[in-house]
């Protein structure tokens, strides 16, 4: 990967509440012509499905989005003016969410232009015809006034503005799909990959398949996915994209079930891909699938690090701060694969998960496991970001603690989970009789605190420079600083003031960082200063801090292994939970003096063949920097 001093420009603009990042893909470098192909056609096929998903958010999104895409490429007008500025952020906006709607708190924009404007524009570019349909659609707030509503007590099928249900109410949708989910032990996903419709009074489904709702999409998704079947990586995955074809074209469930059995068996191949109906929080009943896709490629560099360390995670069990009788006898590490993304599209795109770990069916969990993976380049892209947001500089207590974060922060975040995912979960054992249920409410807090301690705990060991996992334990000091900062300070720029922890990731960093600070108070392993109004919090003795997560790690499993629920809710209560109000006000005036929008997207990268005498002879990446430019050429590539 690129260095911190290597100029590439991870953040390209800022809008309203959106920051426009790129993520670079350095191991499609690696690859061999065959496999650069593959993420060609792939690419190609993540992109065709764009569409659906528009049109799945809400049925009058594509009308708006052409508009918008006719104006800003004709409209002769003064482009300075400050009402078309305000054009300019609505288009990005809409753009950004793949709709009329926010892409996380689903709300309906709002323009910050006049209706009047907006008609001008209109006339502008010849399609005054459109303006009475889309003048409720963009400037009435009641109408279609939020894409998924999910408050108790409402018809959640009406009140959602998506497009998965059509003059259907809640209960009728209810009843047709506990009518379809026969009682089996296998259960096809019902509903997933059809719009549900009322006509002339009788319920029916319009399904997402070739010749069907979405067939002229889904036909050019197909097409891309046949030209990439001779380039796949391995027979199995010829068959996975075979079983994916077929299914497009029969709207099959069980073929989608056959397809995702095959795609989470294979496991070889260094390129990957997901494409299809997948998550359903767009739908409030959680049954119609948004089209998304991404196409990856394994870091075999990050891989041997998972490797090495799983190799070795039964030394990690044994030396582990952690009472025998909780300690496995046995233990495997588990090898995460770590991907880079090479693609983007659909309800991926711009905004994007960091991991992924599918097939969502239960059943198919249960008896195949599932696939997982970390998408090291957009996390890796989200770090370099933050290093030139200011964030760091306003919350690092001195220049010396900037630089280690700058040289060492990333190694150390990603090594820490390494240490998490591949041996903290997986590691000690419950004593005889007692199950997780134990710990009710507090389970997940506990166990990730339990495999944060873990990483915690061997990060600063010298067993990983021997490995050859860390160049030096100055990493170690970059990652405590960066988890004290963050535990204390940095995450509750998430919570709203007058608000408390919730989510049990939060909670259990602030209450591992908390802990550790209440308890080293005496011995000043963690002091709290003041520079003027500013509150930091300093690490003065990194040994001792890593004795006291040590200790914590003891006393989690100790609770976990026991299922000792009383102690697991002092502990969570205690230091997870509560925020310090004057901290938390302090905390949020800093963050906001610093403009960061908190929402993230990504610009993709452009691939493009190489043809020399009719032969494809390269593929090579590009990685352009204009947002607008390439959302304007995904539209018209869609013509
Ligand atoms: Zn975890």
């Amino acid at each position: 990967m690129e260095t911190p001093e290597n100029k590439f420009k991870f953040l390209t603009e800022q809008f309203d509440d959106i920051r426009i990042l790129r993520y670079q893909v350095p191991t499609f470098e690696k690859l061999t012509l065959k496999e650069k192909l593959f993420v060609y056609y792939l690419s190609q096929a993540a992109l065709a499905g764009r569409d659906i998903l528009w049109d799945q958010n809400n049925v009058h999104n594509l009308a708006v989005r052409k508009v918008l895409e006719q104006i800003l490429r004709e409209y002769p007008g003064d482009r300075t003016a400050d009402e078309f500025q305000c054009f300019l952020v609505y288009a990005k906006k809409v753009f950004f969410a793949n709709g009329i709607h926010h892409h996380y708190s689903m709300d309906k924009f709002v323009p910050g232009f006049s209706k009047a404007y907006f008609r001008e524009l209109l006339t502008a570019i010849g399609r005054e015809d459109r303006y009475d349909r889309l003048e409720r659609v963009l400037f009435d707030p009641d109408y279609m006034s939020k894409r998924v509503v999910s408050e108790e007590g409402k018809d959640l099928i009406q009140a959602s503005a998506n497009n998965y249900y059509v003059g259907v109410t809640q209960p009728e949708a209810e009843a047709f799909y506990r009518a379809e989910s026969r009682k089996s032990e296998t259960p096809l996903s019902w509903g997933l990959n059809s719009t549900l419709v009322k006509e002339n009074g009788r319920l029916q489904e319009l399904v997402w398949k070739i010749g069907g709702k979405y067939g002229k999409p889904l036909a050019q998704v197909v097409e891309c996915l046949e030209k990439a079947i001779p380039y796949a990586c391995n027979e199995r995955q010829q068959q996975v994209i075979r079983l994916l074809i077929e299914y497009y074209r029969t709207g099959d469930l069980a073929l989608f079930d056959r397809y995702s059995i095959e795609w989470l068996q294979e496991d070889q191949a260094p390129v990957d891909f997901i494409n299809g109906f997948i998550e359903v929080y767009g739908d409030p009943l959680a049954y119609k699938g948004s089209w998304e896709s991404v196409v990856e490629i394994v870091d075999q560099e990050a891989c041997e690090r998972t490797r090495r360390l799983a190799e070795q995670a039964w030394w990690f069990e044994q030396h582990a701060p952690i009472r025998p009788e909780f300690k496995k006898s046995m233990v495997k590490g588990v090898t995460a694969r770590v991907m880079q993304v090479a693609m983007l599209g659909g309800d991926c795109h711009p905004a994007t998960p960091i991991g992924i770990n599918l097939p969502n069916a239960e059943w198919i969990r249960e008896q195949y496991g599932s696939k997982s993976v970390t998408l090291d380049n957009i996390t890796y892209a989200y770090d370099m970001a933050a290093k030139s947001s200011g964030v760091i500089d306003e919350f690092a207590a001195s220049e010396e603690e900037i630089r280690l974060a700058r040289e060492w922060g990333t190694i150390g975040s990603n090594v820490h989970t390494d240490l998490h995912e591949c041996l903290g979960h997986g590691s000690g054992r419950l004593l005889p009789g007692v199950t997780t249920e134990a710990l009710r409410n507090y389970y997940s807090t506990i166990e990730e605190a339990r495999a944060d301690l873990f990483a915690l705990y061997y990060v600063m060991d010298p067993k990983l420079v021997e490995l050859g996992i860390l160049p030096s334990l100055e990493v170690a000091k970059a990652e405590y600083n960066s988890y004290i900062r963050n535990g204390l300070m940095v995450q509750l720029t998430r919570i709203k003031f007058g608000d408390q922890l919730e989510e049990s990731h939060m909670r259990n960093r602030q209450m591992i960082a908390a802990w550790v600070y209440e308890k080293g108070k005496s011995a000043r392993v963690i002091e709290k200063i003041k520079k003027g109004e500013k509150t930091y919090f300093v690490i003065r003795d990194f040994e001792a801090l890593r004795t006291l997560f040590g200790q914590l790690l003891g006393e989690v499993q100790r609770i976990k292994s026991e299922g000792d629920f009383e102690a697991a809710r002092c502990l969570v209560e205690n230091y997870g939970v509560k925020i310090d109000p004057e901290l938390h006000r302090e905390v949020l005036v800093r963050y906001k003096a610093l403009g960061v929008a908190p929402y993230a997207g990504f610009i993709n990268p452009a691939y493009q063949l190489v043809v020399r005498d009719g032969e494809v002879i390269d593929v090579t990446i590009t990685y352009p920097e204009d947002f607008l430019q390439q959302m304007l050429e995904y539209g018209a590539e869609r013509e």
